[in-house]
């Protein structure tokens, strides 16, 4: 895994955090007729993995 790789990584995975910290309670968890906004999370690490896969950086 290239430097760029694993930054990406860890970006990821700082989202992943964010979607599943305390402060965001998922509306969808206690009420079926909510929207989920895990979902807004999800998009972004989204964007970053096909950032991670488009991306030729040199090793
Ligand atoms: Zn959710």
């Amino acid at each position: 895994m290239t430097d760029f790789e694993s930054y990406l990584e860890q970006i990821m995975q700082q989202i992943r955090d964010l979607r599943d910290a305390d402060f965001h309670v998922c509306p969808a968890d206690s009420d079926d007729t909510q929207e989920c906004t895990c979902s807004n999370f999800d998009l972004v690490i989204d964007k970053v993995d096909e950032l991670r896969h488009h991306h030729n950086y040199p090793q």
